[in-house]
C-alpha cells in the first residue's frame, strides 16, 4: 500500500494543465522589479543605488540578519530606482527596478549545461556556498535554505527529505523539472546530505506523476543514500509535517520544529538550485514557474527570471482570457489573489493561475451545519468551525489555546464545508492575532 500521512486531507481535482509542457525560456523583461522581501524573516539590504550597473548574478541586496537571504539581479542593465511596488501579498514592499540593457552574466557563473557531479567542499562550505547564492526553499515558503541546514545543537539531523509532492492543484513546475533535470536534482539532493551530515535521503513523489517517478528512481539508483518514495496522492502533502509523518512516519508535536523528528526537509526545485549554486557558482535569480487555467490558451511552465512583471508571462500564454474571475499567485489550494498583474515574479512564485468566472466565484455562506466535516479533513488536528466562531468573536486568547498556530492554512478544510465557510481566511487572522499577542508577551520579558 502506497504511503501517506495519517491525519485529515483531501483530494481536490488535480487540473493539472500544463503537465508535460517543456520547460519554456522566458523573454527577459524590459525592466526588472526585484523584491528585497523574497524570503521569510528580516528584509534583504540594498547594496546598489539608482545609477549603477549591474550583472546577471550581481549582488545587490546582502542578507538583513541571521534569517534573511542574500539577492541577486536577474538581469543585466542599469539600477532605476529603489521604491515600493505591491506584491503578491497585495501591499507595497521595497524593491531594486533595474532598466534591462543586454543579458552580461557575472564570469564566475558556469553557462555550460556539463554535469559536475563531483563535490569536494566541506559541509560548512557547501552552507556558505548556499548562503551565499541567496537559496531559499522554492516550495513557496521561502525559508533560507542555509539557516535550516544549520539545526540547533539540541537537533541532530538524521535523513533529507526532498519534498516533490507538488500536491496542490494545477501546479505541475516541480513535475516538468523532475522530468528534465532529475540527474542534477540527484547532485543537489547529494550535496544537502553532505551539508547536514547524513547519508541517507528519500524523495517524496505523488503517484499521479508516474513518469517522474520512474525516472527519478532510476537516476537515484546510481546514487549512494538516495531512495525515491511514492506516495497516495493527497492534499497537502507537501506540508512539511505531513511529508515527514508519510515518508517516516513519525510526528511533529505542537510547536516543535520538524528537525526534531530528525528530518531537514527541502523542496525539490530547491535541491535544483542547490546544484546550480554550489556546482556552478550560479545564484538563484530565475525559477521554473506555472502559469495556467481552464481558460488560458496555452497553459505552460517557464524559466523565468525573478522580477518579471506577471503579465508578461500571461501574455506569453495568450493573453489574459475574457472570462477571468480572479488570478491566483501559487495554487487554489494555498495561492493568494493578485491585485494586479504587474505584481513581479519573487523566488517562491511556482505558479500564476487564473481562475474564470464560474471557479472564482465562492458558494454563498450558510450556517455551520455542526457536520464536522471540516475536523475530519484537518491534517492539524485542529476544530476548524471552532476557531473560525472564536475569530468572528474575537475571542483570540481562546485561539492560542485552541492552537491556532498549528494551523498551516491549507485550505482543506474550507474546500470540504458544506456551508462554504471562509474557514481559512479565518484561521489566517487569528493566526496574525495570536502571533502578535506572542510577540508582545515575548517584548515584555
Ligand atoms: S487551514 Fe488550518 S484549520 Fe483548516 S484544515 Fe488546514 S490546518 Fe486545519
Ligand atoms: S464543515 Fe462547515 S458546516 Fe461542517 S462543521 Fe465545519 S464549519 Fe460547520
Amino acid at each position: 500500500m502506497l504511503k501517506t500521512f495519517s491525519i485529515g486531507g483531501v483530494h481536490p481535482q488535480e487540473n493539472k494543465l500544463s503537465a508535460h509542457q517543456p520547460i519554456i525560456k522566458a523573454d527577459i523583461p524590459a525592466k526588472a522589479v526585484i523584491l528585497l522581501g523574497q524570503h521569510i524573516g528580516a528584509p534583504a539590504k540594498p547594496i546598489v543605488a539608482k545609477g549603477d550597473v549591474v550583472k546577471v548574478g550581481t549582488k545587490i541586496a546582502e542578507p538583513g540578519g541571521f534569517v534573511s537571504a542574500a539577492i541577486h539581479s536577474s538581469v543585466s542593465g542599469k539600477v532605476a530606482k529603489i521604491d515600493n511596488i505591491i506584491d503578491a501579498s497585495g501591499y507595497p514592499k521595497p524593491a531594486i527596478f533595474i532598466d534591462v540593457e543586454g543579458d552580461e552574466w557575472e564570469e564566475t557563473i558556469d553557462r555550460s549545461e556539463t554535469l559536475v557531479k563531483e563535490c569536494t567542499l566541506s559541509a560548512e562550505e557547501i552552507v556558505k556556498k548556499i548562503a551565499d547564492a541567496g537559496i531559499v526553499g522554492l516550495g513557496g515558503a521561502c525559508f533560507p535554505t542555509q539557516v535550516k541546514l544549520c539545526p540547533p545543537p539540541t537537533a541532530k539531523a538524521e535523513c533529507v527529505i526532498i519534498n516533490a509532492v507538488e500536491c496542490e492543484p494545477y501546479l505541475t513546475a516541480d513535475h516538468q523539472l523532475m522530468l528534465e533535470h532529475a540527474e542534477e536534482i540527484m547532485v543537489g539532493v547529494s550535496i544537502l546530505m553532505k551539508a547536514v551530515k547524513v547519508n541517507k535521503a528519500f524523495i517524496g513523489i505523488e503517484n499521479n506523476k508516474p513518469d517522474a517517478i520512474q525516472v527519478m528512481t532510476k537516476v537515484a539508483s546510481t546514487y549512494a543514500g538516495i531512495e525515491v518514495v511514492p506516495l497516495k496522492v493527497r492534499y497537502p502533502q507537501g506540508g512539511e509535517k505531513q511529508l515527514i509523518d508519510a515518508v517516516i512516519k513519525r510526528q511533529v508535536a505542537s510547536g516543535a520544529l520538524p528537525i526534531s523528528t530528525g528530518a531537514v526537509v527541502q523542496n525539490v526545485g530547491t535541491a535544483f538550485a542547490v546544484y546550480q549554486a554550489v556546482q556552478k557558482n550560479k545564484p538563484l535569480f530565475e525559477r521554473v514557474i506555472s502559469v495556467t487555467g481552464k481558460s488560458v490558451a496555452k497553459p505552460s511552465n517557464f524559466l523565468a527570471r525573478i522580477g518579471t512583471p506577471m503579465q508578461q508571462l500571461i501574455d506569453a500564454c495568450g493573453g489574459l482570457p475574457e472570462d477571468t474571475g480572479k488570478i491566483i499567485g501559487g495554487g487554489p489550494m494555498m495561492g493568494k489573489a493578485l491585485v494586479n498583474t504587474e505584481v513581479p515574479t519573487a523566488k517562491g512564485s511556482s505558479g500564476i493561475l487564473i481562475m474564470n468566472k464560474k471557479e472564482a466565484k465562492r458558494g454563498e455562506q450558510q450556517p455551520c451545519i455542526r457536520c464536522a466535516k471540516c475536523v475530519t479533513a484537518c491534517p492539524m488536528g485542529l476544530e476548524p468551525y471552532l476557531l473560525s466562531a472564536l475569530a468572528e468573536n474575537g475571542d483570540f486568547e481562546r485561539m492560542e489555546i485552541e492552537k491556532t498556530m498549528d494551523c498551516i492554512e491549507c485550505g482543506s478544510c474550507q474546500f470540504t464545508c458544506p456551508a462554504n465557510r471562509p474557514l481559512t481566511d479565518y484561521c489566517r487572522l487569528g493566526k496574525a492575532k495570536v502571533g502578535a499577542m506572542i510577540r508582545a508577551r515575548q517584548a515584555k520579558k
